[in-house]
């Protein structure tokens, strides 16, 4: 941990990701899968093209190859042969001479330009050309989108489905990844109850392992749901040593807060090596994190909106280093806010916002209104967080601010 980490108050936002970080290792086991299982996988190798892309010449357009140097003797050529897509033409033509040609079929040898079928004439085998022609025309060369030998995919590239096609492009059929992670997922609290069950006086429903579920399903990590545990010092300790035994990381929302009903705190103390952290960030000032015997946990707050953020801004990027995979690049923006934003300074905001383009084309970001930690629907409303400094006040309306869009795994 570097200095400013050591300092007493408030965890400075950065510094929590760098310890969180140094603590991490990143998975090492493979497995070769078809392409076919590979989306979202993190790749465990480099793939460099084992041939060119296209594999030959050919025509990007439906009508008739032929030799530039044909056309200086006059702009009417004989039509001596076709080759279509999956079928070349076999045979060879000479000067004066040209060849039917359908999008994507291999350009004859002999054959270096081609015209488009709209800008001919043709009577019987006499193909007269109506316009000047460049040599090349129309012709997508051997290797021009990639080329024999030609880098990829890096080590550490998750698949999307584009990658999946340019890998089926290449003819390669099996790729190397990464192992998928495994995490256990924990809701601690009396008061929370599923969807379909009925609240009693006090009861709220639990949301949060919703919400991690489907963010976890888009990181490609697999879950172990472990439910809703009741606020009981034995109930939350079983469950701890069992997700413990079974997952890469342990993920439990609420109960980090130390208030009197938070057992989460004195059983990972008995079980592991946590720091019990109050970081300077809005929302989400208390954040768990440490080594179990076999896992890494990660304790988000309870409210909702503080535990998306710390899982977000936090967690994912600590399990992205564990997948093996390459760095998160966030997109950040400058933009004009047109809300006045509350703020003052000593905690970095994760404030939600809606980025749009205003009627002069620019680009504005508008606050969802009040920034509650509990208001799990401003979160579903936004587009954006509106990332405000730790030592940045207020913002009038006017000001510009930074923002960071949401990426594939809020959306
Ligand atoms: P805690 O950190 O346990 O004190 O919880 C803080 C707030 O978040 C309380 O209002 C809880 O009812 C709420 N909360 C805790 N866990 C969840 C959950 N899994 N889903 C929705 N709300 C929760
Ligand atoms: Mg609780």
């Amino acid at each position: 941990m570097s200095d400013c980490c050591s300092a007493p108050g408030l965890l400075p936002f950065e510094c929590a990701l760098e310890n969180m970080l140094s603590q991490i290792t990143p998975v090492t086991e493979t497995l070769t899968l078809p392409i076919t299982q590979a989306l979202n996988a993190i790749l465990a190798q480099d793939i460099a093209s084992p041939l060119n892309v296209p594999n030959h010449d050919n025509s990007a357009m439906d009508g008739y190859a032929f030799a530039i140097a044909s056309l200086t003797q006059g702009n009417t050529l004989t039509l001596v042969g076709r080759s279509m897509a999956g079928a070349p033409f076999q045979g060879e033509c000479k000067v004066g001479e040209c060849i039917r040609i359908m999008t994507g079929a291999k350009m004859p040898e002999c054959c270096d330009s081609v015209e488009m079928q709209e800008n001919v004439k043709v009577a019987a085998d006499q193909i007269s050309f109506l316009e000047e022609k460049q040599l090349g025309s129309h012709v997508r060369n051997a290797g021009e989108d990639i080329r024999w030998g030609q880098h990829v995919l890096n080590q550490g590239h998750k698949l999307s489905a584009v990658d999946i096609g340019v890998l089926a492009s290449l003819g390669i059929k099996e790729v190397i990844v990464y192992r998928k992670l495994k995490v256990a997922l924990i809701a601690t609290g009396d008061e929370l109850k599923l969807p379909g069950q009925v609240l009693n006086s006090g009861d709220i429903y639990e949301s949060n392992s919703f919400v991690l579920r489907g963010m976890l399903d888009k990181l490609h990590i697999d879950v172990i749901d472990f439910g809703i545990i009741e606020d009981d010092f034995e109930a939350i300790k079983a469950a701890f040593v069992s997700a413990d035994s079974q997952a890469d990381a342990v993920i439990s929302s609420g109960g980090v807060s130390v208030g009197d009903a938070d057992y989460t705190k004195t059983v990972l103390d008995n079980l592991g090596e946590i720091g019990f952290w109050k970081i300077a960030m809005k929302p989400g000032k208390p954040f768990a994190f440490g080594k179990l015997p076999n896992s890494v946990f990660f304790g988000l707050p309870g409210n909702p909106v503080s535990a998306l953020v710390t899982f977000h801004q936090l967690a994912i990027v600590a399990l992205t280093k564990m997948q093996n995979a390459q760095a998160l690049k966030r997109t950040n923006l400058q933009v004009q806010c047109v809300s006045d934003l509350r703020k003052s300074p000593g905690r970095m905001d994760f404030q939600r916002g809606v980025v749009s383009v205003n009627d002069q084309g620019e680009n504005v970001v508008e606050s969802t209104g009040s920034q509650g930690s509990g208001i799990l629907s401003s979160l579903a409303r936004a587009n954006c967080f509106i990332v405000l400094a730790a030592e940045q006040g207020k913002v009038s309306a006017g000001e510009m601010v930074t923002v960071q869009l949401f990426d594939q795994f809020i959306c």
